[in-house]
């Protein structure tokens, strides 16, 4: 199965016809609350495509912690390595949409995500002692996913690492890292370099075995230190809502290596889900079942 170690946060969006100025009240159109996150959205988003799915996160259980562990016992996603803390707030950010151009403002509040630490994640020793893959991105702190890449390594499960938001990474992390996916953007700020193929064949120099550039509607950038560098273009599709996209494409890769399939499958499965979740509205409603992705992606 898969363990995904990170972040969860309710997202509460609000629709204006603009921005407001610094000082203004606007009235809205349309709010939104739903669950998000990097780390639940690609749990999810694994969930969906058949994977066996574990969570290992910490959920603050005042204001929105209830709905948000609801959401993702809702998704078949077990819940055992979920810290509950009672003390604590859930993440959260407050999204403001503009409906005319698409601009956004958000403010984020980690919460309890900013707490998760090694001992909460040990507690889920067994889980990631027999998982086949285990997923971390960068919104939780970086010892906690260190202490999850070392046990999963101990017993050989693959280690993916998304580096996402674009922040420093520890090289320490990098060699506990069998995958790194990130985007274009992500790719130049960790390498200082600014083309893809050099970004990423960098990358490769520092730990991973495999490194993904994805680049959006142009697909993904696949180099591995058996010096493979491959380009694997996107299903071309109308695009509707783009946020989340990355995150689908993390779960289904992960649920691709987690069924044994070759890097360039896994790599497929996971472009399929992202483009069909590009051509809908929302993160995690917008996420396909393994059905939609049509015969050739059968589990
Ligand atoms: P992020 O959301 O992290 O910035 P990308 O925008 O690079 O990530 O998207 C991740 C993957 O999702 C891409 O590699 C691609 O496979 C798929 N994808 C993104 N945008 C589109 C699109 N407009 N059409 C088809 N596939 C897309």
């Amino acid at each position: 199965g898969v363990v995904v170690v990170g972040s969860i946060n309710m997202d509460m969006v609000a629709h204006g016809m603009r921005l407001p100025a610094p000082g203004e009240t606007l009235v809205g159109q349309q709010f939104v609350m739903a669950p998000g996150g990097k780390g639940a959205n690609q749990a999810v988003a694994a969930a969906r495509l058949g994977a066996q799915v574990a969570f290992v996160a910490r959920v603050g259980t005042r204001e929105h912690g209830p709905a948000l562990l609801r959401a993702l016992a809702d998704e078949g996603i077990a819940c055992e390595g979920v810290v509950r803390d009672g003390q604590a707030l859930p993440g959260i950010a407050v999204i403001m949409v503009a409906s005319e151009g698409g601009e956004n403002a958000i403010v984020y509040v980690p919460g309890s995500n900013a707490e998760l630490s090694p001992d909460d994640v040990a507690a889920s020793k067994d889980a990631l002692q027999t998982a086949a893959v285990v997923v971390a991105q960068l919104e939780v702190p970086v010892p906690a996913i260190a202490e999850a890449f070392a046990l999963a390594r101990a017993t050989g499960a693959t280690t993916v690492l998304n580096a996402a938001p674009a922040l420093k990474v520890p090289e320490a992390l990098l060699g506990l890292s069998d995958w790194l996916v990130l985007n274009e953007t992500e790719a130049a700020q960790l390498s200082g370099l600014a083309g893809a193929r050099e970004a990423a064949q960098a990358l490769l120099q520092r730990g991973p075995r495999t490194v993904v550039v994805t680049l959006g509607a142009e697909g993904v950038l696949l180099a591995d230190a058996g010096g493979r560098l491959e380009h694997l273009p996107a299903q071309a599709v109308q695009a509707v809502d783009t946020v989340g996209a990355g995150d689908t494409f993390v779960g289904g890769l992960a649920t691709g290596l987690a069924e044994g399939r070759s890097a360039a499958e896994a790599l497929r499965l996971g472009q399929a889900a992202a483009a069909i979740a590009v051509s809908r509205s929302g993160v995690q409603s917008a996420m396909p079942r393994r059905a939609e992705l049509g015969a050739a992606f059968a589990p």
